[in-house]
């Protein structure tokens, strides 16, 4: 029988132990926290967006980091076969709007409780509060870990699953990433994904706390379009954040990364009322204003927008609120039309590393095999998750690439 020892008790290390155990492995599970499965906990607001019901294509597609890296993974533990899995064991799962997947329960802490319960029934060994601290290699081969407390674990095969270096207090510091480079792997620039934006514009401390559905955001990079998304977006006291620009911080991030230094303005562009023409969405306010007639303007907008709102953005379209409807100008209604589908934001930068939903780069892909998350460079070596230079929107697809690796490493590490 096989010893193989798993590093890390997140989604992709969980899966891999259960994958090698349920293969013939003997398995050791060693975890840095006093329990595993911290951050699946806080996955999908308390909910866990387990994974997406697209198809193939689709998964890739939305693993903007190095999606394609991962066919062979997918492939072997598709979305269907997690929903199985989650089934089988006992929870069941529904799809929701997107094809985003979810316990039936809503509750992150039943598919750990799911996930537990599985590595129990299959003897894996989980030793909580153990990080590890270094590999010892001797003639190419990982012979032992050392934890920090100075135990020590052999075994026949190793499968890496720290995870990335985002939200630490769930115990994904990074330490991965400097265990594999001294290895000798390299290690892709980290970079957060999936992070709230920072903006310039003092007022919108001013809409701190609101939501707001139904708007089309996109990103302007020295003038020319980057990419934009139809959806919800949220305000904070330093800028932006909610699921739209997570998903737009993506391309801001690979963005500033890219510019090597160099200062570039990006613009965050929000169209608040996306469904309607400039024309008619004119002729919906000139309603509003019949109805207001004997209004001022900041008592005029309440059809239109949310109260919070409504003096801001009189005041960006250089309107008087105090301004009786009836003496308003077309010129200014026109202004405010424009203004309500143009809101622009001047973008500093995205928020840090630490607060980010996912890492972007890690170990490089070209250094581990994709049919098995084999190291090249260490026969006895598998990775497993976001530890690897892999990176997918909101929408599920971040687990499924932990699962799908988590299960390839597990399965490949008993051969
Ligand atoms: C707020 C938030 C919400 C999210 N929601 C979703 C969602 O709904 N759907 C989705 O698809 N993705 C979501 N994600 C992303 C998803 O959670 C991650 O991509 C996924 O958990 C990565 O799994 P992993 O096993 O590679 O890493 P992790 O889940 O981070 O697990 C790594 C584990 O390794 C342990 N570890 C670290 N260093 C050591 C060491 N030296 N020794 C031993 N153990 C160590 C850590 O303690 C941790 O338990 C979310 C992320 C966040 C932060």
């Amino acid at each position: 029988m096989k010893k193989i020892l798993v590093i890390g008790g997140g989604a992709a290390g969980i899966m891999a132990a259960i994958s090698a155990a349920e293969h013939g492995g003997k398995v050791t599970l060693l975890e840095k926290m006093p329990s595993v499965g911290r951050k699946l906990l806080i996955t999908g607001k308390g909910r866990c967006n387990i994974t997406n019901n697209c198809d193939l294509d689709g998964l890739i597609q939305n693993m903007p980091g190095n999606g394609s890296f991962l066919y062979s993974a997918f492939s072997q533990f598709t979305n269907h076969d997690v929903r199985e899995f989650f089934h089988r064991h006992g929870l069941l799962t529904k799809v929701e709007r997107g094809g985003r997947v979810f316990p039936i329960t809503d509750k992150a802490a039943d598919v750990v409780a799911t996930l537990r319960l599985a590595l129990r029934k299959l003897q894996v060994s989980v030793v909580t509060e153990h990080p590890v601290k270094e590999f010892t290699v001797s003639d190419g081969k990982i012979s032992k870990v050392t934890t920090i407390a100075n135990s020590e674990y052999g075994a026949d095969a190793f499968i890496l699953a720290t995870g990335g270096a985002s939200y630490p207090g769930t115990g994904s510091s990074g330490d991965g990433y400097r265990l594999a480079s001294a290895l000798g792997h390299t290690i892709i620039p980290l970079r957060p994904s999936l992070v709230p934006l920072e903006v310039e514009e003092e007022w919108i401390k001013d809409l701190q706390g609101l939501s707001l559905k139904n708007i089309r955001a996109a990103i302007f990079a020295d003038g020319k379009p980057v990419a934009s998304e139809f959806g919800e977006m949220l305000f904070t006291h330093f800028g932006v954040s909610g699921p739209v620009i997570l998903s737009l911080s993506e391309h801001v991030s690979e963005f500033l990364a890219a510019q090597n230094g160099n200062k570039s303005d990006i613009t965050l562009e929000i169209n608040l009322k996306p469904a309607l023409t400039a024309e008619v969405l004119d002729q919906r306010i000139q309603r509003d204003f019949e109805k207001f007639i004997r209004k001022r303007m900041k008592n005029a907008l309440n059809d239109l927008l949310p109260v919070k709102m409504i003096d801001v953005m009189i005041d960006l379209a250089h309107i008087d609120p105090e301004k009786p409807v009836h003496q308003l100008k077309k010129s200014e209604r026109l202004r405010l039309v424009h203004q309500l589908q143009h809101v622009c934001l001047t973008v500093k930068g995205a928020r840090p590393l630490s607060e980010a939903v996912v890492t972007a780069g890690g170990v490089s892909t070209k250094e581990i095999n994709s049919k098995t998350m084999n190291s090249k460079l260490i026969s006895n070596l598998y990775f497993a998750g976001e530890v690897i230079d892999v990176n997918g929107y909101t929408g599920g697809y971040n687990l499924q690439a932990a699962f799908s690796t988590g299960y390839t490493a597990g399965l490949h590490s008993v051969d």
